[in-house]
């Protein structure tokens, strides 16, 4: 039996791999430091990360989905060239906005509507063919950017969220901040994402995290069952050894496994030039390349050994919506 068949008849498990590429200025923003991130460290999720993911994905045979911040396109054509040629490797390009406004649904409908017409034009052209699937910063979605999504023909919505651990460790932090006289430029979702299911669905019209009939497809971040830890980047690279396994070994006891990982996962603190100042913020930037490198390829094996195949997004939300 092909691989296709036996994923149609829902026999085999499927795993996505995505990647969100949010600049070094991302987190300078969520930690609230003065000024903005040194030239050199600027573009080093594009420049430095990015070949590195690329490299890890083919050793396993696996095609990723990267979902880009686009004014990276407009300003570096370094990044955009590296970026263009993985769309032609067969990655898929997906939406992470122009700008990466942490309170998208905050903004103005039509301030919304422009950080994703902006980044639907420049991924489209630097991919060779418009993205369908988005992801909103932080996490954070809501009805209207869904319907606004929809109406551009998007296939997926992928932000949902659903961690409670997450969503307490955020909070936390962004109240001692706030406590210190800091504001993080990261803002705190409404807490209806942590009741949104964590299998793939559509969503209900007004309230992305409910299971509903819209044509547009929900692909929430994997989270555990129960205690709901959040399987990503993140906690796969800063987790002791045991606790990685664990989480990885949950993940795939499921059909569909989504891993999201970010492009600061494979940073390189020295070498990439990373200030001092967000080092001292960031504890996965504390730990070293080889080590975070070995985490990830630790768990692509895992999903191979559990027999699972790797699929872009756009696949799994196409299958979804076949269903
Ligand atoms: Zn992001």
């Amino acid at each position: 039996m092909s691989d296709r068949v036996a994923a149609d008849r829902g026999l085999q498990k499927v795993v996505s791999v995505s990647v969100d590429l949010d600049p070094v200025e991302c987190y300078w923003r969520i930690h609230a430091l003065p000024g903005a991130p040194p030239a050199q460290a600027r573009h080093a999720i594009l420049r430095r990360c990015l070949p590195r993911f690329a490299e890890l994905f083919a050793r396993h045979g696996a095609r990723a989905t990267f979902f880009v911040v686009a004014r990276d396109l407009d300003e570096d054509a370094e990044g955009r060239a590296l970026l263009g040629q993985l769309a032609r490797d067969g990655h898929e390009l997906a939406s992470h906005t122009y700008s990466h406004p942490y309170d998208l649904v905050r903004l103005p409908s039509d301030a919304i509507a422009a950080e994703i017409d902006r980044a639907h034009g420049l991924i489209g052209a630097c991919a060779g063919a418009a993205p369908c699937g988005f992801r909103a910063p932080g996490y954070a979605v809501s009805g209207e950017v869904i319907d606004l999504l929809r109406a551009r023909a998007y296939r997926y919505d992928s932000s949902a969220f659903p961690s409670l651990p997450y969503y307490g460790a955020k909070a936390a932090v962004m109240g001692a901040m706030r406590l210190l006289g800091r504001r993080s430029g990261s803002m705190l979702d409404t807490p209806r994402v942590l009741a949104a299911p964590r299998a793939p669905y559509r969503p209900a019209p007004g309230a992305p995290y409910e299971e509903g009939a819209l044509d547009i497809v929900e692909l929430p971040m994997t989270v555990t069952p129960f205690a709901r830890l959040p399987v990503f980047g993140t906690s796969l690279v800063t987790a002791p050894g045991w606790l990685r396994r664990h989480l990885v070994g949950v993940a795939l006891r499921a059909p569909f496994f989504n891993l999201e990982l970010h492009g600061i996962d494979l940073a390189d603190a020295d070498a990439d030039e990373i200030p001092p100042a967000l080092v001292a913020r960031q504890p996965d930037l504390r730990r070293p390349l080889a080590h975070k490198l070995a985490a990830l390829e630790e768990t692509l094996a895992a999903a191979k050994a559990a027999g699972a195949r790797f699929a872009r997004l756009a696949e799994v939300a196409a299958d979804f919506a076949a269903r």
